[in-house]
């Protein structure tokens, strides 16, 4: 059947989404609209995976229940695939799955029961009862052996998670377990006989040899009276299903597997197998323990497990708020164009390896290669057929009588030559595409932006213009530079669908460039005569000085997301219980100061250490929980509130002479430094 079904993973709803997360909404969407493009069925699967017992302890830190606690996180995902045109209404995902639907649940169960009837390869129960004791991460919600986690230094501590750097919990209880170690031969088997089955080759071969190295059985339960949040073992409540467990089998739920309606609104059977898009570090649950589930229950295996990398900062460092290089989604969303975002990540980012983000290189990329590159031929070339060729694209053929004048000129006679460097162009890239080398594609289609630049440059249009006898020759170099702007908006789509839309409609073409099969192309399908539409830049020019000042200096207003606001302000009137005198607030000595320099303390990633003056002969020594937040950097010269009067306190040894006064929002309690918009001397006191 001509069908595709791509997947995300879907996100553990214990945290809001960051970059990483919209890096492989933005992936899977390509691949989904070039798909689409092709005349294939696509069905696009994203979404959240809410059980488990980190959604337990997030919530009751937030004072919600687990649904709550989900419903939240999602409606923040639901927020940004609406800000980047990801969701259904832009042409992007088909379902947002989240694993606390009932069809998930019955789907689940489905699944459950039958595995718990099959016989392993070697003949034994795939799926039995046992006792399992072990350090079990509830932020990786799983067990941890020895070389995952970290020793405690004192003894009688428990080690703390490697990833996490949080205590680990000692489990012990009854519990199923998965027969994993039955599946060793018949995975590798698989690995062997379909190579393509995870990508990169580099991320197949890491597989197989975790494989070769045993594998154990995986518990695939825990009591109800551990972890309650989950769906229940089919007739044994008193144990929920591992979380790991209910969120794989996701991504056969969704379209019908074990649900009637879900199955005659979508279809198993039509859709899968599915290609699952990753990041690297959950490769081993989508290689190993997905495959072992699916083979158990004797489903068809997912049509290919592709990992990506990570992105990392521009220094190559990785990205945390420790380190303060994280690339925050709503400053993207402000100064950047979706189209742009989406160019980046698939251009800067070789597909399966680690890629650098960092503001300035969107900037750079959006300029050089958008507004100089193909916008700036789309801009040109439109801009001179409504000057020399009243808006009208001309013909591209040269009458017989003017070959000999044409050809004086420099001009390539044969259109064959550039409508052979295209083709050739295009299914390199078409090529590439299919690979998911999406790096390597646009590469390819830029080398067009460059053959076609030339041609423009070496033939002058501007001078053939003075000379009407090359009337011809002008309006055939003009129409194979549009003729080229036809086939980039087509082949583009996927990556950029709103400039190649635009691109198109300036073309004055009717349709969209989503409906053209790139195969199918023709040369020369560009219509003579037809009305160019008006011309408008598609990629304006970005002011990187400009930009990047204000992502420096934010304007707390327009930068802080909606919801933490809405958050913060009931959280406050929720809090005010009592009154206090005026005489009351007069005891807290507010004083302006200066932040004269800022450093973070080795080892204490929350703190920095400053120096604020606040008007007295000394400067005083501060020590301020935000290093997560702030970089020590950009608060030099800043002024801020300081509590003046708090009596000193000693902080990992380092004496804190008072407190710099911020708001605190959202759950994780973000810090917003209070400062003034008007100038104000230091020492001032705040009445
Ligand atoms: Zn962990």
């Amino acid at each position: 059947m001509n069908t595709f079904y791509v997947t995300t993973p879907i996100y553990y709803a214990n945290s809001l989404p960051h970059l990483g997360h919209l890096y492989t909404m933005i992936v899977a969407d390509t691949v989904a609209r070039a798909k689409r493009q092709r005349g294939i069925e696509t069905y696009f699967l994203t979404g959240t995976d809410e059980h488990g017992i980190n959604i337990e302890r997030a919530a009751q830190k937030a004072g919600r229940t687990p649904q709550e606690q989900s419903d939240y996180v999602v409606s923040y995902y639901k927020k940004m695939t609406s800000e980047f045109g990801l969701d259904t209404a832009h042409g992007g995902y088909d379902i947002f799955m989240r694993t606390t639907e009932p069809f998930h649940y019955q789907g689940v169960s489905e699944l459950w029961r039958r595995i718990a009837k099959a016989k392993t390869p070697k003949g034994n129960d795939a799926i039995y009862k046992g006792h399992y004791e072990g350090w079990f991460c509830a932020a990786c919600a799983e067990y941890k052996t020895e070389d995952e986690y970290q020793k405690p230094k004192n003894e009688g501590d428990p080690p703390t998670c490697l990833i996490h750097d949080t205590p680990l919990d000692r489990v012990s209880e009854e519990s199923y377990f998965f027969r994993l170690s039955d599946y060793d031969e018949a995975l590798l088997s698989v690995l062997e006989e379909r190579p393509d089955f995870v990508r990169p080759d580099y991320r197949r071969n890491e597989v197989a040899s975790f494989v070769r190295g045993g594998l154990q059985d995986l518990s695939v339960s825990r009591l109800k009276t551990s972890v309650s949040w989950g769906v229940p073992v089919p007739d044994d409540p008193a144990h929920t299903m591992y979380v790991w467990f209910d969120a794989l089998t996701n991504y056969i739920t969704a379209i019908g597997f074990g649900n009637e309606e879900r199955q005659k609104a979508v279809g198993f059977e039509k859709y899968w197998p599915a290609l699952h898009l990753v990041g690297k570090d959950i490769l081993r649950f989508h290689a190993v323990y997905w495959p072992a589930f699916l083979l158990a229950a004797g489903i068809e295996l997912p049509r290919a497990i592709v990992a990506h990398g990570m992105w990392l900062d521009p220094n190559g460092r990785k990205m945390s708020k420790t380190l303060g290089n994280t690339i925050e989604l709503d400053v993207l969303q402000k100064h950047f164009s979706i189209d742009a975002i989406r160019y980046f990540c698939l251009r800067e980012m070789v597909f399966g390896q680690d890629g650098r983000f960092g503001y300035e290189g969107v900037i750079d990329r959006a300029n050089s290669d958008l507004a100089s590159g193909w916008g700036n031929l789309s801009s040109r070339t439109l801009t001179m057929i409504a000057r020399y060729c009243d808006s009208r694209i001309p013909s591209g053929v040269i009458p017989e009588d003017k070959l000999l004048l044409a050809k004086r000129t420099g001009v390539d006679t044969d259109e064959t030559t550039v409508a052979g460097f295209i083709e050739h162009a295009r299914d390199q890239f078409v090529h590439h595409f299919e690979n998911l080398a999406f790096s390597k594609a646009l590469e390819t289609a830029w080398s067009v932006v460059a053959r076609v630049d030339k041609m423009i440059t070496d033939a002058k249009p501007w001078d053939l213009a003075k000379d009407e006898n090359q009337k011809q020759t002008l309006g055939v170099v003009l129409y194979r530079a549009a003729e080229s702007l036809r086939w980039l908006s087509v082949l583009l789509y996927p990556v950029m669908p709103e400039a190649s839309r635009a691109i198109w409609k300036q073309l004055g073409l009717d349709g969209s460039p989503a409906q053209i099969n790139p195969t199918q192309l023709k040369w020369g399908d560009l219509k003579q005569g037809a009305q160019i539409g008006e011309v408008q830049p598609v990629f304006p020019r970005m002011d990187k000085a400009k930009i990047m000042s204000e992502i420096a200096s934010p304007s707390p207003v327009s930068t802080e997301p909606s919801a933490p606001v809405v958050h913060a302000t009931q959280a406050d009137a929720i809090g005010i219980t009592s009154f206090i005198e005026i005489d009351d607030f007069a005891k807290v000595d507010l004083r302006v100061g200066q932040v004269l320099s800022a450093e973070r303390i080795p080892k204490a990633d929350k703190l920095l250490l400053m120096k604020v003056d606040i008007g007295e002969q000394q400067p005083r020594q501060i020590l301020a929980g935000i290093a997560q937040y702030y970089e020590p950097e950009k608060l030099i010269g800043r002024k801020v509130v300081i509590v003046a009067n708090l009596k000193p306190r000693k902080l990992r040894g380092l004496e804190s002479q008072g407190m710099v006064v911020a708001a605190s929002y959202g759950e994780e309690g973000r810090p917003v430094i209070a400062t003034f918009t008007e100038d104000v001397p230091n020492g001032a006191r705040l009445k």
